[in-house]
């Protein structure tokens, strides 16, 4: 019997949901993506967009209607929401993985019970809080939720800097210890629903203000931390019971410690530069994963370098003839904004 395939809800209209339409094009699936930005980005590459606000419970249930399976492509959802919707279809990954995910204090709590390493911190509720671990300083203080790309987050020396701060408290934060970092790294890893999962090899990150910047393939990394790092991203998807394309960020300290930073329960940036340099990309992945389609065996085809287009920046990039292993992604955003990331540009290396 020919199974048919799945049309696939996507929640979430920026750029990672317009890679994921186009990888599912690619395999003939349909995407109907939610988002509640009528010039969402995404709706140059889906079947069909349904705009809306993510808690309107009657567009959320039309949409449901619609599709077979449901994924997003941010884990901000409200978990209620999430929840809701999963009620209605199968949403992969689960929502419980996003409830852990979306706080930094229950994601590093998760992550520090699976044996494995973060950096030292504490969570913040008011400036006592803050009085009593000074051993974290110099640190980062992060909100618990909603933060990223160093948004939400300050870099303080001591705690009288986070004094003059005069933060309300009306939020949980935590404190981060800073590490000096060597290096930055991350995993994207895809699991399937018969626990089969497909991993890419590290992808060295450089971030400027917090923003990254560049990625590169093949991480500059010890046999040790190569494996360590994707023993460490399997056995994290493992623990989520994570169903799709995930990522796992470290840090690597001066003394070559590896410490997760953060998992993006998604297909994420450092891993755009798969579509060029292997046979399956973190979005093919992902869609393969979500839609119970079969697993291909993973194949590298080359080494390569992607560099984040933000801002304004983007005005040099469009218009632009490229080489033959140049490969631009302009991600159609209708307004540039400051430290918006607006596309990016994969250069391979044989
Ligand atoms: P995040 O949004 O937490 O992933 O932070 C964004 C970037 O800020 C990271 O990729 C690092 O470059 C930097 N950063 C965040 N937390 C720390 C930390 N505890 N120590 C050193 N650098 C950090």
């Amino acid at each position: 019997m020919v199974k048919l395939k799945p049309v696939l809800g996507i929640i979430g209209g920026g750029q990672l949901g317009s890679m994921l339409a186009t990888a599912a094009k690619k395999l003939k699936i349909k995407t109907i993506i939610l988002s509640d930005d009528p010039k969402a980005p995404a709706k140059n590459f889906c079947d069909k967009i349904i705009v809306s606000e993510y808690n309107k419970q009657k567009t959320i249930e039309d949409f449901a209607s619609k599709v077979d399976v449901i994924t997003f492509e941010f884990e901000n959802i409200p978990f209620k929401v999430l929840e809701h919707i999963s009620k209605l279809k199968p949403v992969f990954p689960k929502p419980s993985i996003n409830q852990i995910v979306q706080n930094r204090f229950t994601e590093k709590k998760f992550i520090n019970n699976t044996g494995i390493k973060t950096t030292n911190y504490a969570l913040i509720r008011n400036q006592s809080d803050i009085s009593n671990n000074e051993d974290l300083f110099p640190g980062l203080l992060k909100t618990c939720t909603l933060g990223y790309d160093g948004k939400g987050q300050f870099v303080l020396k001591n705690k009288e800097e986070a004094s003059e701060l005069k933060i309300e408290f009306d939020k949980e934060y935590i404190l981060e210890k800073k590490v000096n970092l060597k290096k930055e790294i991350s995993v994207v890893i895809t699991r399937f629903l018969n626990n089969d999962f497909v991993i890419y090899e590290p992808i060295e990150n450089l971030h400027v203000n917090q923003i990254l910047n560049r990625s590169i393939i093949p991480a500059n990394v010890s046999k040790d931390i190569f494996e360590k790092a994707q023993q460490q991203a399997k056995l994290i998807a493992e623990e989520l019971d994570y169903i799709g394309t995930m990522c796992v960020e470290y840090f690597i300290d001066e003394k070559n410690n590896l410490l997760v930073n953060e998992i993006a329960p998604r297909v994420h940036n450092s891993g755009h530069l798969t579509i060029n340099t292997h046979n399956v990309s973190q979005f093919e992945n992902h869609i393969r994963a979500v839609c119970d389609l079969e697993k291909r065996e993973l194949k590298k085809i080359c080494n390569a370098e992607m560099i984040n287009v933000i801002g304004a920046d983007i005005k040099n990039y469009r218009g632009k003839s490229y080489f033959k292993n140049e490969f631009f992604f302009d991600y159609l955003k209708s307004e540039i904004k400051e430290k918006r990331k607006m596309g990016h540009l994969t250069i391979v290396k044989l």
